[in-house]
This record gives structure tokens, sequence and C-alpha cells, in this order.
């Protein structure tokens, strides 16, 4: 009888008993609103700053909610934002897609040609733009067909720059006289809640669609102690425009954690702002790019100024050198070093040494590395030529492939359908080499990697070690076609100033030997004033390589 009931039991099929609850942005306002009401939300301003908490931010989500929804704003209707870090950006941030709409957040340095485009694939029927930058949609008049409304975001005292545009709509006017109450629609938690478009430099950018789902899991995750270790008691500071790449997930942590966020408006990349905004809200965490990192080294260093509260500054988008990593650390900001990209909402690999690296030395090295596979994420890598899966054993590299519920599963429009592998993979350019306990250290990007004589040069490793000399300001090194070795390296030098009349491309050279293997060291060293940037402010190889002059032994 007994091993009857049992089998009976065994073959009943059972359900799963768990609630089927959304996981959309909802939630992490709902957190907003009832959890951390008190806390504070602070905006560098031309003079002074403005400063309200989160109970204040509500009211104007909803009156903006209201505002939205008479203006004809629909689930799944792209807003465009081209604005800086601040208040009303991040009102956006929730309103817009707690609708069920999609905000499409803006980069203001393409080129018009590819902001234009960018607003007419992503089908933008509205733009909400700072008084600021008017002048940038202005540069696109008559090419915004598509766009309905404009809004204009500017504060009492500040005037809007002339322009051609027709009627404005001021921001403040729309949501004044809206009820600071909204019943949010339910919305699906694979509906589109946000864009952003790659800065790329291959060709035109690429939207890129963020899901609720996919920012909710992202924010769990960016916030967990292994990742970014975000907590309440923080005050973040992000020196990361709110328009690249998802802002690296801030706002929303912010809001799930219930931490203080600090913005600096259009003084992203100012370092004395930076480091006054830091020290008056008494910043616990920074986020930057290694520029930005620099450029607060030399700022600390000049002034003698110390930021005592800053637990760590987040800094990713291309790789720290050793050097800043070291200064850094004799200041006492540790930078914790992640990778990621547009594609991946962003955050993929945060480097934090674990409990089996025990030495300082080790630990440093592994903090330079880009870091530890985050959950969530999984990742490969495989052979540039033959894309066979390679083993983690910190001497192969090839392209980095990655896959999880916040990586991209293909292109608004289908654009560039060849970055995602039938298997369900995105192929993210990027070369690597992963350790046997997980972490990644970037070689290059895909396409930047130089093949010589049957073997890979890392353009990367070869900048470093350049820029390792007192003499460099900055580097970028690229692969020039050769008939013999097929390309061979190029190194485009920016002395520092002081350097500008003597430093020469043997001493480059001579310094390179002690580092390198002899057939890395580059064939040219050219110098120049300064090396081509990209829109958010990388080293710009395509604009290099279009203008390079070939090898003269070529
Ligand atoms: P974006 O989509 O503009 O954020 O650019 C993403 C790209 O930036 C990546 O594919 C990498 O090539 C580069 N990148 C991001 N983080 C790092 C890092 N920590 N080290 C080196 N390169 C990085």
């Amino acid at each position: 009888m007994t091993s009857l009931a049992n089998n009976v039991s065994l073959s009943r099929p059972i359900e799963g008993l768990m609630q089927d609850y959304p996981l959309t942005l909802h939630h992490i306002f709902w957190r907003v609103e009832k959890l951390f009401g008190p806390k504070e939300v602070v905006t560098r301003r031309e003079r002074g700053v403005h400063r309200y908490t989160n109970a204040d931010l509500v009211k104007r989500v909803y009156r903006l909610a209201n505002a939205l929804r008479g203006m004809g704003v629909r689930p799944g209707d792209r807003v465009g934002t081209l604005a800086w870090n601040n208040y009303r950006h991040l009102e956006l941030y929730w309103a817009v897609p707690l609708l069920g709409a999609v905000l499409h957040t803006l980069n203001m340095r393409l080129f018009a040609s590819q902001l234009e485009f960018v607003i007419r694939d992503g089908g933008d029927r509205f733009i909400f733009v700072d008084a600021s930058l008017v002048p940038v949609l202005q540069n696109l008049q008559g090419r915004l067909e598509g766009v309905e409304r404009i809004v204009v975001l500017s504060d009492d005292d500040e005037v809007v720059p002339q322009h051609t545009l027709g009627e404005l709509i001021d921001y403040e006017s729309l949501i004044a006289g809206e009820p600071e109450a909204f019943e949010f629609p339910e919305v699906d938690e694979r509906a589109p809640a946000a864009m952003c478009y790659t800065s790329g430099t291959t060709g035109n950018p690429k939207g890129v669609v963020y899901t609720h789902r996919s920012q909710f899991l992202h924010t769990m995750g960016a916030m967990q102690v292994g990742s970014m270790g975000i907590t309440e008691a923080d005050v973040i500071l992000p020196a990361v425009p709110m328009f690249h790449a998802n802002c690296w997930g801030l706002p929303y942590a912010a809001g799930m954690s219930g931490a203080k966020l600090v913005m600096l408006d259009r003084w992203v990349g100012d370092g004395n702002v930076f480091v006054d905004m830091a020290e008056a809200e008494q910043a616990t965490i920074l986020g930057g790019v290694p520029t930005i990192a620099m450029n607060l080294l030399t700022t600390l260093r000049s002034t003698g100024r110390r930021l005592p509260r800053v637990r760590r500054m987040l800094c990713g988008g291309s790789a720290i050198p050793e050097n800043l990593m070291r200064g850094m650390d004799e200041l006492g900001i540790p930078l914790l070093h992640a990778w990621g990209m547009t594609e991946t909402s962003p955050v993929c690999t945060v480097a934090q040494p674990n409990s089996q690296h025990l030495t300082e030395s080790e630990r440093f090295r592994v903090r330079l590395t880009q870091g530890f596979i985050q959950p969530g994420v999984e990742l490969r890598i495989v052979d540039l030529a033959t894309g066979e899966p390679l083993p983690w054993d910190g001497e192969a590299f090839g392209e980095v492939h990655v896959r999880g519920p916040w990586i991209a599963s293909g292109y608004h429009n289908g654009a560039d359908p060849d970055r995602f592998t039938a298997d369900g993979w995105l192929r993210t350019g990027d070369v690597a080499k992963v350790s046997p306990d997980g972490f990644i250290t970037l070689v290059d990007r895909a396409k930047d990697v130089i093949k010589s004589g049957g073997e890979w040069v890392s353009s990367v490793d070869l900048e470093n070690a350049i820029m390792g000399h007192p003499g460099v300001a900055e580097a970028a090194v690229i692969g020039l076609s050769h008939p013999v070795w097929q390309e061979r390296p190029v190194a485009y030098v920016v002395p520092r100033p002081e350097h500008r009349d003597d430093l020469t491309a043997d001493d480059i050279r001579g310094f390179l030997s002690a580092r390198v293997a002899k057939w890395w060291l580059p064939d040219e060293v050219r110098f120049v004033d300064e090396v081509p940037k990209t829109s958010v402010g990388k080293f710009d190889k395509k604009a290099l390589r279009a203008n390079a002059a070939p090898l003269t032994s070529a």
C-alpha cells in the first residue's frame, strides 16, 4: 500500500507555486516612494546646487506622467532626451518607462548626421532637451519630421538660446498644474523601457533596447557586494553621462538601494567641479572612465585636496593604466575596474580580488584585469580565425561572447545581425584571455588587433606600454599594411607639453624594448598634437587608419 501511494504522488504533475511578479521598474520606483522618501537628489547648477528629496522627485514624476499622457505619449512611444545629468532628466528616467513608453537617451556629442539618424531610426515622437543643448537640435533644424513636440528643460533664470525650431514647450509649465498622483499601467516585464545607441566607430550607431526585466535584473546585479556593492548608506556621484551606456545602471541602482544621488549636470568632465561636489555632498562612490579618473588624480595632486569619504571609484569604458590605479591608491581612492558595453546594460565583469588572491601584489594585479564574470552573465572566448571555443588558461585569447538576461539579443530595426550568434550569444568584438578562475583580461578590439607574420600584436598592450613613458601624454597604435608581414604596428604619440621638443622615436623604442617582444616594436612612431576621439572620448582608430600615410617601408 505504502509504495503504491508513493508512486501515485510521484506521478502527479506539479506546478511552481511562486507569484509571477513582474520584474519592472515599477518595483524600484515603489521602493523610492515607500522606503527612501527622505533621501536626497542633488544636481549641480551654474550657481550652487539644486537639492530635493526622493519624496519631491516622486511627486514631480507623477505630475510629469500626467503631462506626458496629456501630450499623447502612448505605451511603446519613444521619448528622446538630449540632456545632461540632472534631476529633470532623472524624472524622465522614471516617468517615461513607468508609463510603458521608451526613454531614448541621445548622445549630444554625435555628429549632426549621426544624431539625425539616431532620432529617425529610434522613431522619437517627442524630445526633451536641456536649454543649453538647444543649439545641438538647432543643427538638425528641418530634419526632424517625425518629432511632434519638443520640450525644453530649463531653470527660471536660464535663457533658452536662439533657435528656429518652432514652439518649444517649457517643462516646468508643462507639469506645473498636474496632479501629484498617477496610476501607472501594468507593463509587461519584457516590454521595452529604454533605448541607447552604441557610439561605435564603424557605420551608423546601432540601437540597443533595454527591457524592464533587463533593467531590473541588471540593477540587482550591480548592487551586489561582488559587483559595485551599492548600499543605502552610499552617496553616488557618477561622472558618467546619463546618455551613455545606461549611465552604468547607477540611477536605478540608487533608487533600488536608497543611496543618495549626486549629479554634475554639464560639468561631468570638469575635475574641479567633480571634487567640489564629491567633497560637499560627502560622496562615497564615484564613477567615471579612466580619462575622468586621470583628471581627478591631477586635480587632487595639484590642489592637495583629498576625498576621505570616497570608498571606491567605478572605472571602465577603457582599460585603467597601472600608474593611474597606483596614483589613486596612494590618494586613498581605490579604482574598481569593470568591463561591459552599451549592449550589455553595461556591467559584465568587475575586478574584485577574491579569497585566493592573498598577497598585495597579486590583489593589485587582479584589480587591473577587466574583472570577474558576474552572476547573471555567461562568457566564452572563441578563436579569431576558426570561431572554436578556447580554453581558460590565461594565455589563449579570442573574441569574447556573452549571454544573459541583460545582454542584447539583437539591434533595433535588425541592424548588424551578424553580431548575434545562432546559438544565442552576443559577439562583443572585444578580444580577451580568461584566467582559470574566471577573470578576463582584454587584449584588444577584434578589429584593432594587429596581425604580423601570422602572430597577433595587441595594440592596447603596446599603447599602455608607451603611455608608461614619463614623456608621453597619449598613445594610440594601429596596424598598417606591410608587403612582407601583412601588418606592422605604427604608434601615434602625443608628448607631454614639457617634452614636445625633446621626445624622439628612439626614446620610445628604447623604452619599449625592455617591456615588449622585439617584433612588437612599432615600425614607426609618429608624433601628433592629439589622438582623434569618438563621441564618448575613446581613441578613434578608424579615423586614424583612414588618414594614416602608408608605412615608409611598405
Ligand atoms: P560603449 O558601448 O561605448 O560603452 O563601449 C564598449 C566598449 O568599451 C567595449 O566593447 C570595450 O571595447 C570598451 N571597454 C569597456 N570597458 C572596458 C575596460 N574596462 N577595459 C577596456 N576596454 C573597455
